[in-house]
């Protein structure tokens, strides 16, 4: 027996589609896409690349892009019953976020409070977008992850509680092989599988409730 505590991803778990994408898609000069190529086949680290997106964007069009991304995020079902259940359950839930805060603190400011919320920031000072990384790897990463999930969880050093991931990516899965279980969707879930990682997949934050209720009924967590 132990008590759970949650890191939760952001982009394309608690929003249904990637925050970052759509921006770019919407507002970024078409390079954007080769950046995108070459984040993904990881030529370049996920820090270098988002740096480089954001860096395409003019500061003065700062508020039509925090009003785009706002309005355009679409939440997955079942979120705010899924914050106020582990509210309920006294379980800490932690968002651990490779999103900016310009959109990620205004889309999630009417669920509040959080445990904790850890993503990157944004700097309109200059030019051009600059992203700042105040959650950057620590000496066991070498990944250059730029909001380094694993060195978060490391860094909160809950050793003796059943630590429960949920995500959608394979931003996820450096954090995903530190969980006792993983909730996953999409490439986390053939991550997940391909890895061996405890762990169920999830359409819909019902879905989450679901799963750790079972493990309370049962006694593997205690709350
Ligand atoms: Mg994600
Ligand atoms: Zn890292």
């Amino acid at each position: 027996m132990a008590n759970p505590v949650i890191y939760c991803d952001f982009d394309g778990t608690i929003t249904e589609s990637d925050n970052i994408i759509a921006i770019m898609k919407k507002f970024a000069p078409p390079e954007w896409e080769a950046i995108k190529d070459q984040i993904l086949s990881q030529q370049i680290s996920i820090r270098q690349g988002v740096g480089r997106l954001f860096s395409l964007l003019p500061i003065d069009r700062r508020e039509e892009i925090t009003k785009y991304a706002i309005e355009n995020a679409k939440i997955r079902a079942g979120f705010k019953e899924f914050v106020e259940f582990t509210r309920e359950a006294g379980i800490p839930l932690y968002i651990v976020s490779g999103g900016i805060d310009f959109f990620v603190h205004p889309i999630l400011s009417e669920y509040h409070p959080f445990t904790g919320i850890y993503c990157n920031e944004s700097d309109f000072s200059d030019k051009k977008i600059r992203i700042l990384w105040p959650n950057e790897c620590d000496s066991l990463c070498n990944n250059d992850c730029g909001c380094c999930k694993p060195s978060i969880i490391r860094k909160l050093n809950h050793q003796n509680s059943f630590k429960i991931v949920i995500g959608d990516s394979v931003t996820d899965l450096e954090a995903a092989k530190h969980a006792d279980f993983v909730l996953a969707r999409d490439l986390l879930q053939e991550k997940c599988q391909e890895w061996g990682i405890n762990h169920h997949g999830f359409k819909t934050f019902f879905d989450c409730i679901e799963e750790i209720k079972k493990r309370i009924e049962v006694g593997e967590l205690t709350c």
